[in-house]
C-alpha cells in the first residue's frame, strides 16, 4: 500500500485500541511512513513508542529498535505481540538467545512475519547479526533514549556512538531519533552523531502547567520544615529524594518516627525489599517513599502530590524528570527542593574523581542548577528556557505556579544560609 492510501486512524484503532493520536504522534507516524528521517522529542509518558510502533506495523519490511534497556524491550515486546496474532510480530536480538532462538528470529524476519526488531546497540555490533540484516528488508531504524548518543544527556552509553557507522552499512535506511532530553545541547548532538541533520523534528511542550515548583534554603530545620509540609498533606502521595542511601535510611526513620507512613527506597535494599516498598506506594499502603534516584522509572501512580528533593539533583533533566512523576493526573503537583551551596560542593567533589571532560560537562550542568536555584525570575520561564522553549510568564499555561511569582522576594543566596 502506497503511504497515502493508508487510514492511520484506523490502523491506530485496529492496533493500539485508540480513538484519537496524542500530541504530535500523527504528524511523527506521516513522517516515518513517508520515509524520512526523523527526530521527536517528548516528555516520559509523551507515546513515543507508538510514534514508531505504528509506522512499523504498516510498512513493509522489520524495523530495527535500539533501545539501551532490556527489561524495557522485553516490556515492549510482549506489548506489541498482544496486540497482534502472530507471536513472531516483535522480536528481541540480544546475547542471551540460544542458537535455536535466534535461528527462529532470522526465520520469522524473513518470511515478513516481524515488523519490529528491539536491539541493544551493542548487540547490534555483532558481526552476524549486521550480515543478515543487510540481506533482509528493513523499513528504518528507530533510536530509542537518543540522548544516550550525547556526553551532555544523562545516560551517556559509549555505545551508541557506532550506531550511525552500522546503521550505514544497511544501506539507505530513514533514521527515527527519540528522546525525552529537550536540551539544545544533547538535540544537537543526537542529530550530528546520526548524520541527521536534514530530520523531520518534532518537539513536544515540556511545559507541565499543573506543577508548582519551589525552592526552600536548605537549614538545620530541613527535616521538620519537611514534617511540617508533609503533615499539612496528610493522607497524600509523596517522594522524597536524597542523594545517599543512608540519607534515604535517616529520613524515612525520621519520618516514621513522627507518624508519617514512610517506606526507604535505594539500591541497596535487596530486590524483594525494594519490590514490596514500590507495592506499598503504589498500592497506598504508605503514603511518603523516601529514596535515591533508582526510584521512578516507569512508576506510573497518577497522584503523586508532591515531590520534594531534600538533596538538590545534579543536572535539572534529572530534575524536571524526577519532579515530572507528580501530578501525572493533571492535579496540582508540589515539587521542592532544599537548596544550599554545601550541597552542591559535595557533588562537586563526587566529580572530582571522574575524567576531565565528564567533570567540565558535570560542573556546567551543576552550575545550571545552582542558577534556577537562585534565580528570582519565573521558575517555569527558566525550565523551559532550558529545554529551548520560550515561556510567556504572564499569560502561559501554569505562570503562576511557583514561589518566585507568587511571592517576588529578595534572592535567595545559598552563603548566606546556615547549613547542615
Ligand atoms: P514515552 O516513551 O514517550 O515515555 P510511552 O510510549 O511509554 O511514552 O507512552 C506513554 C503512555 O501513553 C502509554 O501508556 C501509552 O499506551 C499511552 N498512549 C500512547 N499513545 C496514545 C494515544 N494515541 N492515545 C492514548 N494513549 C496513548
Ligand atoms: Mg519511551
Amino acid at each position: 500500500m502506497k503511504p497515502s492510501e493508508i487510514d492511520l486512524h484506523k490502523e491506530l484503532k485496529k492496533y493500539f485500541g485508540f480513538n484519537q493520536f496524542k500530541g504530535l504522534q500523527e504528524g511523527v507516524v506521516k513522517s516515518i511512513i513517508t520515509h524520512n528521517n526523523t527526530f521527536v522529542i517528548m516528555p516520559t509518558g509523551g507515546g513515543k513508542s507508538l510514534c514508531y510502533q505504528l509506522p512499523a506495523l504498516v510498512l513493509d519490511g522489520t524495523a530495527i529498535v535500539v533501545s539501551p534497556l532490556i527489561a524495557l524491550m522485553k516490556n515492549q515486546v510482549d506489548a506489541i505481540r498482544s496486540l497482534s496474532s502472530e507471536a513472531g510480530v516483535a522480536h528481541v536480538l540480544n546475547s542471551s538467545l540460544t542458537k535455536t532462538e535466534v535461528n527462529q528470529v532470522k526465520k520469522d524476519i524473513t518470511s515478513g512475519v516481524t515488523k519490529l526488531l528491539y536491539v541493544a546497540p551493542e548487540s547490534l555490533t555483532k558481526e552476524e547479526y549486521i550480515e543478515f540484516l543487510r540481506s533482509v528488508p528493513i523499513s528504518f531504524v528507530a533510536i530509542d533514549e537518543a540522548h544516550c548518543i550525547s556526553e551532555w544527556g544523562h545516560d551517556f552509553r559509549p555505545e551508541y556512538r557506532n550506531l550511525r557507522a552500522i546503521i550505514k552499512q544497511l544501506g539507505d535506511v530513514p533514521v527515527i531519533g527519540l528522546t525525552a532530553t529537550a536540551t539544545p545541547k544533547v538535540q544537537e548532538d543526537i542529530l550530528k552523531n546520526l548524520d541527521m541533520t536534514d530530520a523531520n523534528t518534532f518537539k513536544a511542550s515540556f511545559n507541565r502547567p499543573n506543577l508548582y515548583y519551589e525552592v526552600r534554603p536548605k537549614t538545620k530545620n530541613v527535616e521538620a520544615d519537611i514534617i511540617r509540609f508533609i503533615k499539612q498533606h496528610k493522607g497524600k502521595s509523596g517522594v522524597i529524594y536524597c542523594l545517599s542511601r543512608k540519607k534515604v535510611e535517616e529520613i524515612a526513620q525520621v519520618l516514621q518516627v513522627n507518624g508519617i507512613s514512610a517506606v526507604p527506597y535505594h539500591a541497596g535494599l535487596d530486590a524483594k525489599t525494594r519490590a514490596k516498598h514500590q507495592d506499598m506506594f503504589l498500592m497506598e499502603d504508605v503514603d511518603v517513599v523516601v529514596a535515591t534516584i533508582a526510584f521512578g522509572m516507569g512508576i506510573d501512580k497518577p497522584d503523586v502530590r508532591f515531590v520534594i528533593h531534600h538533596d538538590i539533583p545534579k543536572s535539572l533533566e534529572s530534575y524536571y524528570q524526577e519532579t515530572g512523576r507528580a501530578g501525572r493526573d493533571g492535579g496540582e503537583g508540589h515539587c521542592i527542593a532544599y537548596y544550599s551551596y554545601k550541597d552542591i560542593e559535595k557533588l562537586e567533589k563526587f566529580m572530582a574523581g571522574k575524567p576531565v571532560a565528564e567533570q567540565e560537562i558535570g560542573f556546567a550542568l551543576l552550575q545550571e542548577v545552582v542558577s534556577y536555584a537562585e534565580t528570582s525570575m519565573s521558575r517555569r520561564k527558566f525550565l523551559l528556557h532550558y529545554f529551548g522553549e520560550e515561556f510567556d510568564e504572564v499569560n502561559g499555561e501554569g505562570a503562576d505556579m511557583d514561589d518566585n511569582v507568587r511571592n517576588p522576594k529578595k534572592k535567595v543566596e545559598a552563603k548566606d544560609q546556615v547549613v547542615v
